[in-house]
């Protein structure tokens, strides 16, 4: 088996490189690095099974011999990286899907879509199936993400339904782990940072607004099972654990064992105010369901970023 992960030297896609190596595969991981980083693959560097591709996926991409799956995982996933690169977000979205599926249809090789509960917009089902059609403001500073992914849904799903393409879609709802950037803006660097560091924990709006946190390590097994299904609609993946932003900002304090104060910021324009995956399509279909508790899972993540905070 040959796998090629766009996207893979990202936080999830590194994950997924490991993961394939595991199981016995060749891994073809591409990134341009513009969130990437090759830091998060260098230990794989050197396994024969192992191949680093510096390329951009919203370009044409032509790579030699047979390829039996394709993830596209390629494509900034914070809101700040996608404020900071709005136009690269919609272009790997849409012509990055294109030419992933074009790669996947020249190969024969089965196709998995990363998409994203951001699909769902400010959501007024909860929590959210994968039935609801969702509720996303199309010219706001979010619109840049959410539109590309579900764009690239509907090509995935095209391809599917045209081209006879073995594809699978996996909605992912908020992920956390070892090897997310310190500086990318979400909440879960963000406030792990500033505990260790000393600083005030940023909380935006009041707090109020939920989301549900899933370990990297579940994800990628949900994914792994969904790569393998019969199974061609979107399937949510995440921890169904909903918390409000403002505890979360507690457990992180009682977790890092510091005295440093919340400070409120205004919350960011069309910021979801709840957010929980309803998993019950996972569940049946794959028999999965997260393993790692938030406790646990935040106690792995503080111990990486205390060792990243130290570099
Ligand atoms: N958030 C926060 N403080 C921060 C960063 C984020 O309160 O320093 C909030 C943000 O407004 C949102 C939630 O935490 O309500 C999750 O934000 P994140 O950027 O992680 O991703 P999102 O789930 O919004 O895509």
């Amino acid at each position: 088996m040959r796998t090629l992960i766009t996207g893979g030297a990202g936080f999830v896609g590194s994950h997924l490189c490991e993961r394939f190596l595991a199981e016995g595969h060749d891994v073809v991981c591409l990134d341009n690095f513009i969130t990437g980083n090759p830091v998060n693959v260098q230990h794989l560097q050197g396994n024969p099974h192992f191949m680093l591709l510096r390329h951009n996926i919203s370009n044409h991409v032509e790579v030699e011999g047979p390829i039996d799956n394709i993830l596209h995982f390629a494509s900034p996933a914070s809101p700040v990286d996608y404020l900071r690169h709005p136009i690269a977000t919609l272009k790997v979205g849409s012509l990055g899907t294109h030419n992933s599926l074009g790669l996947a249809k020249a190969k024969n090789a089965r196709f998995l879509l990363a998409s994203t509960s951001e699909v769902y917009g400010d959501p007024e089902r909860h929590p959210q199936p994968e039935s609801y059609w969702g509720n996303v403001n199309p010219i706001g500073i979010r619109g840049v993400y959410d539109e590309a992914k579900r764009f690239a849904e509907a090509m995935t799903m095209a391809y599917h339904r045209s081209h006879g393409i073995n594809t699978h879609i996996v909605r992912i709802f908020n992920t956390y782990g070892p090897r997310m950037r310190l500086d990318d803006g979400r909440v879960v660097p963000n406030l792990m940072g500033q505990a260790l560091r000393g600083e005030p924990l940023t909380v935006y709006g009041d707090g109020s607004q939920t989301r549900s946190f899933c370990f990297v390590s579940d994800l990628v097994d949900g994914i792994y099972r969904l790569l393998h299904a019969d199974f061609h609609e979107p399937v949510n993946l995440g921890n169904p654990n909903e918390v409000s932003i403002l505890d979360f900002a507690k457990e992180i304090l009682a977790l890092s064992n510091t005295k440093v104060d919340i400070k409120y910021e205004p919350l960011p324009q069309d910021d979801p105010k709840v957010r929980r995956p309803d998993i019950t399509r996972a569940r049946t279909l794959l028999g999965w369901e997260p393993k790692v508790d938030r406790h646990e899972g935040m106690r792995r993540t503080m111990e990486y970023f205390r060792g990243a905070i130290k570099k």
